[in-house]
């Protein structure tokens, strides 16, 4: 014959009484697993609180930042390494949400704005336009060309002792 034991419900605020067999609430006891009444209340008492958006959100920037400084190199050469093998279609998809989205297209433009400031790309641009000109007016003499320019920017240099000869200086003609 089965025994039985009648057991106050431990899920906070409910108090019901419950019924167990005698095996399976000493197993409970022993193991100090909590008892309660019904299944509907072991899966109330088994549910996370409940959280805010604006807690959830906090959560999610927390972690993501505590990842970026674990994984932050990481992260960006595989970005990096994305971007450049799907660069063309990542281009043409870009430029038919731009047309569509003018807060996207906002967005980009800020970020452009933020990557054309720093110093490397307005040196890579510089030398870019120069290259470009060189190439448009003297063909495939332009690394002759440019050559010379530099030696003159040398003379010019050492001529009037000018400390920051502009790498493009007497280029001002397009
Ligand atoms: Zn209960």
């Amino acid at each position: 014959m089965t025994t039985t034991v009648e057991f106050t419900c431990e899920r906070p605020g409910c108090g019901e009484i419950g019924t167990r067999r005698t095996g399976c609430y000493n197993r409970a006891k022993r193991k100090n697993a909590p008892l309660y009444h019904s299944r509907a209340c072991a899966g109330l008492a088994n549910r996370a609180e409940p959280v805010s958006d604006d807690v959830r959100r906090a959560r999610k920037r927390q972690y993501d930042k505590d990842r970026r400084a674990a994984l932050g190199d990481r992260l960006r050469a595989e970005k990096r390494e994305r971007y450049a093998a799907n660069a063309k279609a990542i281009y043409v998809r870009q430029r038919a949400r731009m047309d569509s989205d003018p807060e996207y297209k906002a967005r980009l433009k800020a970020v452009q704005a933020r990557c054309m400031a720093r110093p490397e790309w307005k040196k890579h641009k510089r030398e870019y336009d120069m290259k470009r000109r060189a190439v448009g007016a003297y063909g495939p003499f332009w690394e002759a060309y440019m050559c010379m320019r530099q030696v003159e920017d040398e003379i010019k240099h050492q001529q009037t002792g000018d400390s920051n000869v502009k790498a493009d200086s007497g280029d001002a003609q397009e």
